[in-house]
This record gives structure tokens, C-alpha cells and sequence, in this order.
């Protein structure tokens, strides 16, 4: 408030307004006189005032409801009475009603201790001042309850809302058939539903909080969640089992790995999800054993037919005439390509089942090759190629599935004979280093568009090249070599130049490589190990071969 006072005085005595306005003045402030409550109302409706004075002994409309008229929408201004001096009741009820002060009218006489007046009135400022800033206070106080009454209500209903979706969570996560295990960053298990533990054998709360390493889980399990953490990358990896210690019935799961994160993107830990997948395998292994069933219903007639028509072709049972002669030809090479066919089929189920089963022996790969060479010279000699053998004279042995990779020779043979014009020139040369077998088919051939490489040995890949899609295939057979060349832990590598040639080099390891036969253990991710692209200096020597 500034010093300079704005008073509103309210009295019918003119006499002691006159001296009231004189006091006042002269210390500097501003009066506002009225005689009758009507007219103090009027005046100090929409006005502000620092002090009201009201004489209490007002006609018709006493004092006192004067005041309680101002105090019933002001609570702010300084209201300080006037009172006769017989009339101390009337002062109290004042104070009651609202008036900050009150001052007895025969203290204004001129000879009055004015600084007693002005004390008074001071007082009675503070006092209204103090109420002022208390109720202003109560109101914020109140404010401010209300609003944390509203915030906690809010957060009572966030709770109430988080632990009936915690409990939803857990409850399909109890629910779910599929087995899931939480691990935080430092391996602990954090989180394990029902089905999990109980494959594991064990009740949940001996697992919750103990590192899995101490679990009897399969190391996979292990190898996944170390795969994940550093690489805050999903994985997904198939488990033959889940526990590692002897139990009855052994079930097969797909397990998917994925990082667990917080809002702001750090990594919390991993959840794996197991996927039964028992019966899938069961059912797998079922079709492969009906795919090797029907091998023998299949392959038998074939071979007999090819038996048969060797006999004739021979003339072991009666000379031929010429057109005789031309149709067991035809029956012949018919029946050669049906049984290719089969076989092809038959092999890439196996594979496509993921199920491709080795008999390895030691073999002489010298007389293997001599003996593919053997079997495909007749089809070179037809398209008047030469067909070419470079091996050393020491037999060279490996350990190998002899019949699996008399597939491959005959596959890459054939390859290369169909993808050569007549006239053309393909060799086969076997070399050896201390770890390795290598085997390499080349021809000068139709060559490959060196984009159309990668993609040879996928499923029904056949090169995007004109000339290629003149000749006759089913596109499975270089799909067939390489899961016979990655079974075996070897390597199949490709150099070709459009028009000039291609050559297939299969690098195999001379001694089984117990790591190399097992599934790569991140199929997913993992580039085909099987294929390479030759470095520079292996195609220089392939180049200055042709
Ligand atoms: P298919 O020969 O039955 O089509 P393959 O899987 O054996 O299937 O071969 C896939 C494709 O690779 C062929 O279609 C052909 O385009 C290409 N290819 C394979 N070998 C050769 C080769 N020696 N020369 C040129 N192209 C070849």
C-alpha cells in the first residue's frame, strides 16, 4: 500500500467529517466523504479504498449493516468504526461482523493525540493487510489440496490401471503354451513363465534371480543370449532339446531371441521365446523316411529299364537293325533323364526337410572322378567335346560320401556339358594340399552374367541368360551340390566370364571337421559358407588355364 491513503468516510456528522477530512489532508491523503450508508454504498462500489470509516450511529440504515454490506463482497478493504462513547457493544459486534478497528468519536476532538488516532488506524491496516494476505494464503493452501487430491487420485487410478495390466501380462504370459525366459544384461533370469520352468524341472522361484549359466539349459540357450546382448539384434535358433541333464521325453523348440528395451532405448536384457516344435521335426523326419521309401519304388524300374536297354544296346540278346538301334537310344538317354530327374526330386526333399544324411568312407577320389568321367563321356562325345582329366598319379584319398559326391561330379559335368556348345572343351583336375581336397569343372562355355552368380544355388535358380533358357533344366541340381559340399564342410567356388566359360571349383576337407558338419548356429544371418567368390590370383590361374 502506498502512503498516500484513499479513505472513504461515512458519517452524518458534518462537524467531525469537516475535522476528519482536515487530519487526513494534511497528512497527504485523499477523502471521500458521504453522509448517509446509501451514499458511502454508492460510492465505494466499484472504487478501491485503502479505509473505510463508518460512523455506527448512522440513521435508517444502522452502521452495522453497512458493514456487513461491504464485508459480505470486500473482504479487502481496512474498515475501522466509529462509535460513540457509550456505545463499546456496538464496537465488539463490529469487530465481529468484519471492522478492523474502532475508534471513539470524543478522541477527534481537535485537542485529540492524533498520533493515538493514526496508530489506530495503522493497526487496523496491518491487521486487515495480514487477514488479507491469510485468507489469500488459505486460498492457495486450499488450491494447492485440491490439486493434489486431483493428482492423487490420478496416479491411485494410474496404479489401479498398471497392476490390472500387470496382472493381464502375467496372466498371458502364465498362459502361454510357448516357453519364455527373461534375462537381464548380467544373465540373471528375471522372468520365467510356468511352461518354462517346468520343462526346466524346476519351480520358478528357485530359477527367478539365479544366473542361467546355472541352470541345466542347453548351451545354445547360452550362445543366443551372448549373441543378442552385445548385438541388440533378434535371433532365432533351433534347440534339439532344452535341458541338458537326462530326461524322459526330449522335446525340439525354435527359440527366438530378442532384446528387451527401456522407452528411452537401452538395453535391459533378453526374452527368449521357446516354440515346440517336436512334432514338426517328427513329422519332418516321417516325410524324409517315405522320401527314401519311395526312392527304391521309384529308382528300381528306372535302373531295371536302363539294365535292360544296355543288354539290347549290346546286341546281347539278337543283332539290331538301325532304326532298332536308334530307338533303344532314344529309350536309353529317356530313361537316364527320368532317373536324374528322381534322383534330383529326391535329394532336394531331403534337403528342403533340412535332413541330409552321410556315409562317409575313405575314398580314392582319382578313381571316383575317372569313373564320373567314364559314365558322363558318351553325352561329350555326342556334342563332340573334349573332355579333358588332369590328376596326379598318387591317388589322392579323402574322407567322403563317395556316392554324394559322385552327385556332385556328374551334376557339374553334366552342367557343363549342357552350358557348352558342341565342339567345346571342359576339364576336370583333382589337386590336394595337406587339409584339402580340390576338385575343379571347367568349360568353356556360355559363361555366367557375373550378377546371376550368388544366386545359382538357390531353390529353381536358373541364370538369367539367353542362351541358358534354351537348355533344358529344373534348376535344383547346383542348389543339390551345395548342401552336399556344405554337409561335407567344404566350400563351392564360381568364376565365369559371359562367352568364354565357367569354372566350379569344390574345395572339401580331406579329414572330417566335427564343427564343420554341424548347422550353422546363426543360419539366419550367416552368408552361405559354402560359396566364395575366388580370389584374384585363383582366377588368374583358372584364366590362363582355358
Ligand atoms: P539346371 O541346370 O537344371 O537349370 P542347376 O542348378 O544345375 O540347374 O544350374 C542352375 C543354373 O546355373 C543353370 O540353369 C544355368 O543357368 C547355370 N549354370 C550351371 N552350370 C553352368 C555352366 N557350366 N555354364 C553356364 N551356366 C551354368
Amino acid at each position: 500500500m502506498n502512503d498516500q491513503w484513499r479513505v472513504l468516510l461515512i458519517s452524518d456528522d458534518r462537524a467531525l467529517c469537516d475535522h476528519l477530512t482536515e487530519i487526513f489532508t494534511e497528512e497527504g491523503h485523499h477523502v471521500f466523504l458521504a453522509h448517509s450508508p446509501s451514499e458511502g454504498l454508492s460510492r465505494w462500489r466499484g472504487r478501491r479504498f485503502d479505509l473505510i470509516l463508518l460512523d455506527l450511529a448512522l440513521p435508517a440504515m444502522k452502521g452495522l449493516t453497512t458493514l456487513q454490506r461491504i464485508r459480505a463482497q470486500d473482504q479487502n478493504t481496512c474498515v475501522v468504526v466509529l462509535i460513540a462513547h457509550d456505545e463499546i457493544r456496538d464496537a465488539i459486534e463490529a469487530v465481529r461482523q468484519g471492522a478492523d478497528g474502532y475508534i471513539e468519536k470524543h478522541q477527534l476532538t481537535s485537542e485529540a493525540d492524533l498520533a493515538e488516532f493514526f496508530h489506530i488506524i495503522q493497526r487496523a491496516l496491518e491487521i486487515r493487510r495480514s487477514q488479507v494476505s491469510r485468507s489469500r494464503l488459505e486460498q492457495e493452501i486450499r488450491q494447492t489440496n485440491e490439486e493434489l487430491e486431483e493428482t492423487i487420485g490420478q496416479l491411485e487410478q494410474a496404479r489401479t490401471e498398471l497392476h490390472e495390466e500387470q496382472h493381464r501380462l502375467k496372466h498371458i504370459l502364465f498362459s502361454l503354451s510357448e516357453l519364455v525366459i527373461v534375462v537381464d544384461t548380467s544373465e540373471q533370469v528375471v522372468l520365467i513363465n510356468p511352461s518354462a520352468a517346468r520343462e526346466l524341472g524346476m519351480a520358478p522361484e528357485h530359477i527367478l534371480g539365479r544366473p542361467i549359466t546355472q541352470l541345466s539349459i542347453h548351451p545354445r540357450v547360452l550362445e543366443g543370449i551372448r549373441h543378442v546382448i552385445p548385438s541388440e539384434e533378434t535371433l532365432q535358433l533351433e534347440l534339439p532339446r532344452l535341458r541338458t541333464d537326462s530326461v524322459d521325453h526330449q522335446r525340439a523348440f525354435r527359440a527366438t531371441f530378442n532384446p528387451v528395451r527401456s522407452e528411452h532405448g537401452l538395453l535391459l536384457g533378453v526374452v527368449i521365446v521357446l516354440h515346440d516344435i517336436t512334432q514338426e521335426k517328427e513329422l519332418e523326419q516321417m516325410k524324409i523316411d517315405f522320401y527314401s521309401m519311395i526312392v527304391h519304388d521309384l529308382r528300381s524300374p528306372a535302373t531295371a529299364i536302363i539294365g535292360f536297354t544296355d543288354l539290347l544296346a549290346q546286341e546281347a540278346v539278337g543283332p539290331l537293325n538301325a532304326a532298332q538301334r536308334e530307338i533303344v537310344e532314344i529309350i536309353q538317354r529317356s530313361v537316364r533323364k527320368l532317373l536324374n530327374l528322381i534322383n534330383d526330386f529326391l535329394d532336394y526333399s531331403a534337403i528342403d526337410a533340412g535332413f541330409l544324411r552321410l556315409e562317409k568312407r575313405n575314398t580314392n577320389l582319382n578313381e571316383l572322378i575317372r569313373h564320373a568321367v567314364h559314365e558322363i563321356r558318351p553325352l561329350a562325345n555326342q556334342r563332340q567335346q573334349i573332355l579333358e582329366v588332369r590328376m596326379p598319379s598318387d591317388p589322392v584319398i579323402a574322407l567322403l560320401d563317395d556316392e554324394r559326391i559322385n552327385q556332385v561330379l556328374s551334376n557339374l559335368l553334366s552342367n557343363a556339358i549342357k552350358y557348352t556348345p558342341e565342339g567345346g572343351h571342359i576339364t576336370v583336375s583333382l589337386r590336394e594340399d595337406p587339409e584339402h581336397v580340390i576338385i575343379e569343372v571347367s568349360d568353356t562355355g556360355i559363361g555366367i552374367p557375373q550378377d546371376q552368380i550368388p544366386l545359382l544355388f538357390s531353390k529353381y535358380a536358373r541364370a538369367r541368360n539367353a542362351r541358358a533358357r534354351q537348355i533344358k533344366g529344373t534348376g535344383l541340381g547346383l542348389l543339390i551340390v551345395k548342401e552336399i559340399v556344405q554337409a561335407h564342410g567344404g566350400k563351392i567356388a564360381v568364376e565365369s566370364s559371359v562367352g568364354e566359360g565357367s569354372t566350379f571349383r569344390v574345395t572339401l576337407p580331406r579329414a572330417e571337421a566335427t564343427s564343420s558338419v554341424q548347422p550353422p548356429l546363426y543360419p539366419e544371418r550367416q552368408e552361405d559358407p559354402a560359396i566364395t567368390a575366388m580370389t584374384a590370383e585363383e582366377v588368374a590361374v583358372l584364366s590362363s588355364r582355358r
